[in-house]
């Protein structure tokens, strides 16, 4: 059943297993206050085009601000969510929010540009997220199409079969799939013949020892070159130095995300970026570190 198919996910990646029993369940009974104390906020980083700095995209990543606590990170507080059964509730609040923000940027002339959420397992496997996502969509009036779905490629690696079906259903809605974290998750791509994906993330660790090491090197090549053979987008996360774009650009990796852009911004400050981004040069990045 759902529940038992999210634990099992669970297991790949709990950091929340280094900290003492005590302060977990501090975190846990804060962590069900969360979302009703209005907690938490949404930063947002661009993705954009390698050739000409355009933004085409904007992720949405999950903050928490504790009042005692301060900014606590996702990686601590998604699987404390997954595991409490919070995920459903806090994601489709994500959902609505980067929906209401791609509304009003759309309101504000950015024309072409689509907003990505990422997807927990736990809320993938939840059939009641169909209903979550085109409530959203149809409150903010934007298309399925553009709110991407970034789903991690490790759900693949428990009961695949299911994870396709749920793949095929939200794509039937019309919904952007990318597959996140691309070849870090272990997982056959033998799945690539039947997930109606539209891009993959290519894994933030292989982007890292592009310049380094002759392995990384050679997986970014033949990712970025299966993509293409496939006709899907690719964007390559955590760009941070421009002799990685430079390369990334050479092997024909056409969307580039990372803190050489932009870290992640709050609303405002996302904005102000597409307002700077969309003109004709993109000449002033905002630098790391201005962004939580
Ligand atoms: P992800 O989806 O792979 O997101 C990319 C992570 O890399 C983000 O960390 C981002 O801040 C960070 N990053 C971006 N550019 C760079 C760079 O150039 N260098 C480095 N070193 N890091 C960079 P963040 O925001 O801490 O999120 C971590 C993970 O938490 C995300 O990984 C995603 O799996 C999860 N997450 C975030 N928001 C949500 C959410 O709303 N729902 C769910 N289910 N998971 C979320
Ligand atoms: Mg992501
Ligand atoms: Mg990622
Ligand atoms: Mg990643």
């Amino acid at each position: 059943d759902a529940k038992r198919a999210g634990s099992g996910l669970l297991r790949h990646f709990h950091p929340a297993m280094k900290e003492s029993l005590r302060q977990r369940i501090g975190l846990e009974s804060a962590l069900r206050e969360a979302l009703d104390r209005q907690e938490f906020f949404l930063c947002y980083q661009p993705q954009v085009c390698a050739d000409s700095g355009r933004t085409v995209g904007m992720e949405a990543l999950l903050r928490w601000r504790h009042p005692e606590y301060g900014l606590i990170p996702p990686v601590h507080f998604i699987p404390l969510a997954e595991a409490g059964g919070q995920i459903g509730r806090i994601g489709a609040w994500v959902i609505d929010q980067a929906c209401a923000q791609l509304a009003a940027w759309r309101q504000a002339g950015h024309a072409q540009l689509y907003v990505a959420v990422n997807i927990s397992p736990v809320q993938l496997i939840d059939p009641g997220l169909e209903h979550v996502l085109l409530k959203a969509v149809a409150a903010h009036g934007i298309q399925p199409g553009e709110l991407e779905l970034e789903i991690t490629e490790s759900v693949l690696i428990e009961d695949p079969d299911r994870m396709v079906e749920r793949f095929l259903a939200l794509r039937e809605l019309g919904f952007r799939l990318s597959i996140d974290d691309f070849g870090s998750g272990y997982s056959s791509l033998s799945y690539l013949r039947v997930l109606p994906v539209q891009a993959f993330k290519l894994d933030r660790s292989f982007v890292d020892g592009l310049c380094q090491d002759a392995t990384s090197f050679e997986i970014c090549a033949s990712t970025i070159a299966l993509a293409r053979k496939l006709k899907l987008d690719v964007v390559a996360e955590g760009v941070e130095t421009e002799e990685q774009a430079h390369r990334l650009r050479e092997l024909g990796c056409p969307v580039f995300q990372g803190y050489l852009y932009s870290a992640p911004l709050e609303a405002e400050a996302a904005g102000l970026y597409l307002a700077q981004a969309s003109g004709p040069a993109l000449d002033a990045p905002i630098p790391p570190g201005l962004g939580p």
